[in-house]
């Protein structure tokens, strides 16, 4: 009779944690149509940026290429022409290549920059079935033309902007209370017919 009673006791008691976990707050989140807020420095997939006045940021220097310690971009400048002039500079990225599969998203080619073209998003999401798709080029890379941010450079030689410095501030990945919406392709993103809901900013797990 004890060893039963003893029984009906332990199985309550598990019961008793089941009920406990039915009452709690889930820490899941039904993703993907509601995302959560990211720690303010994440390093997620590339951006190439633009200047308010549409002009492309890079200048085809290949630093960003030099500093990448995964060897995962591409890139290869041509020179500007006045009928075509696509960066302040004299020259352009007329191919840009990161190889997403191979990048450890370390960061080095944002820091490398010298105009701030190449940035980390938080976006994060990237799958496909073949590992080519994931070489992104300039057309998944590149914000729409009329998507620019910062003050629009003097043309000056050598493509090096007048606004270093500002751009930080405005970077996408330092908006710690936009987070993900902060990004270009975040805005877009939310305006989508999914109805993808961005999580209010959760301090604690920032
Ligand atoms: S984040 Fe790092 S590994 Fe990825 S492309 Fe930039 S430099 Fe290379
Ligand atoms: S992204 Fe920046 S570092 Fe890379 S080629 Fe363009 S201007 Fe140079």
């Amino acid at each position: 009779m004890r060893k039963q009673l003893y029984n009906v006791g332990a199985i309550l008691k598990g019961l008793s944690i089941t009920f406990r976990f039915m009452f709690a707050k889930r820490p899941t989140i039904e993703y993907p149509s509601v995302k959560k807020q990211h720690a303010p420095r994440f390093h997620g997939l590339h951006e190439l940026r633009r200047y308010a006045d549409g002009k492309e940021r890079c200048i085809g220097c290949e630093l960003c290429s030099s500093a990448c310690p995964a060897n995962a971009i591409t890139v290869i400048g041509a020179e500007n022409t006045p009928e075509d002039r696509k960066s302040p500079g004299e020259r352009h990225a007329a191919r840009y290549e990161i190889d997403e599969l191979r990048c450890i998203f370390c960061g080095m080619c944002e820091e490398a920059c010298p105009t701030d073209a190449i940035v980390l998003t938080p976006r994060f999401e990237m799958s496909d079935y073949k590992r080519g798709a994931l070489i992104y080029s300039k057309d998944r890379l590149l914000v729409p033309a009329d998507a620019g941010v910062g003050a629009a450079p003097d043309e000056r030689p050598n493509g090096i902007p007048g606004d270093l410095g500002r751009v930080a501030e405005i970077k996408s990945t330092t908006d710690i209370e936009r987070g993900y919406s902060a990004t270009n392709r975040g805005e877009i993103l939310k305006k989508q017919t999914r109805g993808l809901a961005i999580l209010p900013p959760q301090r604690e797990d920032v």
